[in-house]
């Protein structure tokens, strides 16, 4: 198949693209590893792109589509969250956009598992001792104990795809699992893992039994051991339950001195600051996050102060970055995948060209 499509990626998303390449698209892809200028942007748009390949990095708005009139006719975004498009912009100008949702929830899910147990069986502080070679001795509880997983309460923030994952993952860990979500609750999900759960108590897979159950937000806060936040970012002009700075100190308090709280959604969901002195100050036991409210964290960020280092772990917003996930082309594996599949559809009238059956479409609202 021939077409003429002209493409411009904003970044390379691996092997994927040749799918586009094999179908006479001109594809143009932005060389270096960091987001292209707006201005660059804006000029590739204003010389006629039919296709616009973006990742969160990029700030999709009313100038882009501006650009972009007469021409443009899809954004396809590399990530499930979309916070970088203006969805309002992109309805008013009539261009859908696309993202990766569904194949990136259980590398995402996985992740937030795993920096959890990092930690709270103090992974970090450990190696850094049998490094620095200052693991004089056995001992049984010095230079320091961490917290058992098994057996505690985890609250799951955000009972979406992701969510949903992690709650099968802590399921497998015997933990007991409160839910908050105020627009999404799947009661039939919760009750399946509920049966599982009396499941293996009943056949002694489990020993102690656990429960699950949706819970309002303050009772998940000041119940759980864990924290886990699994919404997208929501700020206040877009919602009545918005997300962003959903953790401030407020709310941070009402968790039990000796929680952790694990954050893989977005960063400004929660206040940084205020994070920075719970830590400090023991409001908390403990944070992991891979998202921060400005990306990459900057130098003299509070968090990367020594006296909470090994309470606060700090990963580059790399939940996702599974290579299956990231980078397979098949639609139904990889972000690059489905990113490219999204494109697809809307520049060749997949669907019988009717973009709210396509798939991977966000705004349908706008057609
Ligand atoms: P989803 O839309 O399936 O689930 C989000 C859930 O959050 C929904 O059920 C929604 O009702 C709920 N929600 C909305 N407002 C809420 C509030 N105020 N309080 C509690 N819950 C609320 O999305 P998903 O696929 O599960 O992804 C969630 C987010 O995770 C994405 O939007 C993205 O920002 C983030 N993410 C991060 C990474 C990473 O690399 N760190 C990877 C994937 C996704």
């Amino acid at each position: 198949m021939t077409n003429t499509f002209r493409v411009f990626a904003t970044c390379d998303i691996g092997p994927a693209l040749d799918v586009l390449r094999k179908r006479g698209y001109q594809l143009e892809v932005y060389p270096e590893p960091k987001a292209p200028p707006k201005s660059l942007l804006l000029e590739k748009l204003r010389s006629g792109i039919d296709g616009l390949i973006t990742t969160l990095r990029d700030q999709i708005d009313a100038e882009v589509f501006e650009a972009g009139k007469g021409t443009l006719k899809v954004v396809a975004q590399y990530a499930v969250g979309f916070d970088n498009i203006n969805r309002g912009d992109a309805n008013r100008y009539r261009i859908p956009f696309t993202n990766t949702a569904d194949v990136l929830t259980e590398a995402t899910a996985e992740f937030a598992f795993f920096i959890l147990g990092a930690l709270a069986r103090r992974l970090w502080p450990a190696e850094h001792l049998t490094r620095e070679n200052h693991w004089g001795f056995w001992h049984p509880y010095l230079p320091f104990l961490g917290d058992e997983v098994t057996g505690k309460t985890i609250a799951i923030i955000g009972t979406g795809r992701i969510g949903l994952a992690m709650i099968k993952k802590c399921a497998g860990f015997d933990m007991n699992i409160l839910c908050y979500d105020p627009a999404y609750q799947n009661h039939e999900f919760i009750q399946g893992i509920q049966e599982t759960m009396d499941l293996r108590h009943a056949r002694g897979i489990q020993r102690e039994s656990t429960s699950i159950r949706y819970v309002s937000f303050e009772e998940a806060l000041r119940e759980a051991d864990f924290v886990s936040i699994h919404v997208p970012l929501i700020r206040e002009a877009e919602s009545t339950t918005p997300t962003f700075h959903l953790f401030n100190e407020r709310t941070l308090r009402m968790m039990k001195p000796t929680a952790f709280l694990v954050n893989t959604s977005r960063g400004p969901v929660i206040d940084q600051a205020a994070l920075a002195r719970a830590l400090e100050q023991n409001w908390i036991a403990g944070a992991a996050l891979d998202v921060y409210e400005k990306e990459p964290l900057p130098a003299d960020s509070p968090l990367r102060d020594a006296g909470i280092e090994d309470r606060c772990r700090l990963l580059p917003h790399f939940a996702s970055a599974g290579k299956i996930t990231r980078l397979s082309p098949d639609p139904a594996k990889g972000m690059a995948g489905r990113c490219v599949q999204g494109l697809i559809d809307v520049l060749e009238g997949n669907f019988g060209g009717d973009v709210k059956k396509m798939p991977y479409v966000v705004n349908k609202e706008a057609f």
